[in-house]
C-alpha cells in the first residue's frame, strides 16, 4: 500500500513539473570549455535534434563546423566539403533551437554589420535571437576548424587551427544566434554566424560576408537551456576566468592563429 501511495505521489510530482519552454534555445557545454580544449564530443546529433531543428556548433575533436536547418544537420569539414551528419556523431559544443519566425524583413546590398544593427533595432537588448538570412551573397569568407588529435590543447595554443574558403558569389543561408554579451563565456556573446551554400558545395563559420539580396527571419526568445557535460574531462576541468580574449580571437579573427 505504501508503495502504491509513493507511486501516486511520484506521478503527481511528475505531472506538476512545468514543461520546459518549447521556445528555449538549448546549448550543450560552453565556449569556456571549448577554448580550454575540452573537445571530446558527448552529445549525439540524434539527441541535439530532440532540442532543435536549427543551430550551429562543432564536432568531436573540433572536426569542422556544424550547421542545422529544417531538421537537417550538416558537417563542413576542414577541406571545405559538406556532408550530412550521422545521427551517432558527437558534438562537444552546439547551440540549437526549434526555429519559429517572429519577424521578417528584406535586405539589399548590406554588410553583415549593417544587418546586425538592423536586427539590434528590432529586438530587445537583452534577448536571445536565432536568425536565418536566406538569399544571394556577393562575398562570403568562411573557415572550417581542423580536427585535433589527443591530448587536446587549449585552442590558443593551436597554430594550425582552421582552413579558410572564399566562396565568392553564392546562393545560401546564414544561420546565426545573437546572445547578450554578458553571457560570454557560456556563449559567444554578440553575433555568431555559420553559412551553408544552397548547393551544399561550401559553408563554414563566417569571417566576412556581404549580402546582395536576402530575407532575414528572426526568432527572439528570453529562454536558454544549458546542458553541461556530466562526465569525462570536461565535467571536472578548471574553467575559472572568462577567457573572453581567447573566445573573441577564435570567433572573430581571420587567420588569427596562423603566426
Ligand atoms: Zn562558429
Amino acid at each position: 500500500m505504501l508503495t502504491f501511495i509513493r507511486s501516486l505521489v511520484l506521478i503527481a510530482c511528475i505531472q506538476l513539473q512545468p514543461p520546459s519552454d518549447p521556445d528555449a534555445i538549448y546549448q550543450f557545454s560552453t565556449m569556456r570549455a571549448l577554448v580550454e580544449g575540452q573537445l571530446d564530443g558527448q552529445m549525439t546529433i540524434a539527441n541535439l535534434a530532440k532540442h532543435g531543428d536549427f543551430g550551429l556548433g562543432t564536432f568531436n575533436g573540433l572536426d569542422g563546423e556544424l550547421v542545422a536547418r529544417d531538421g537537417h544537420f550538416f558537417q563542413i569539414k576542414s577541406d571545405g566539403s559538406v556532408q550530412t551528419a550521422a545521427k551517432g556523431d558527437f558534438s562537444p559544443l552546439a547551440t540549437v533551437k526549434f526555429f519559429r519566425t517572429d519577424a521578417q524583413f528584406q535586405t539589399n546590398q548590406s554588410t553583415l554589420s549593417e544587418i546586425e544593427k538592423q536586427i539590434d533595432s528590432r529586438c530587445k537588448r537583452n534577448s536571445f535571437v536565432a536568425i536565418r538570412i536566406k538569399g544571394r551573397f556577393s562575398a562570403v569568407l568562411v573557415r572550417a576548424a581542423k580536427k585535433q588529435s589527443t591530448p587536446y590543447k587549449p585552442l590558443s595554443q593551436i597554430k594550425d587551427f582552421q582552413n579558410e574558403f572564399n566562396l565568392g558569389e553564392v546562393d545560401g543561408e546564414l544561420i546565426g544566434f545573437r546572445c547578450p554579451k554578458f553571457t560570454t563565456p557560456i556563449t559567444v556573446g554578440g553575433y555568431h554566424w555559420h553559412f551553408l551554400a544552397d548547393d551544399l558545395h561550401g559553408g563554414g563559420h563566417i569571417l566576412q560576408c556581404t549580402i546582395d539580396k536576402a530575407t532575414v527571419s528572426l526568432d527572439e526568445t528570453s529562454s536558454f537551456d544549458l546542458k553541461l557535460p556530466d562526465s569525462g574531462a570536461a565535467a571536472d576541468a578548471q574553467l575559472d576566468g572568462d577567457a573572453a580574449d581567447s573566445i573573441n580571437r577564435i570567433e572573430r579573427g581571420t587567420s588569427i592563429l596562423k603566426h
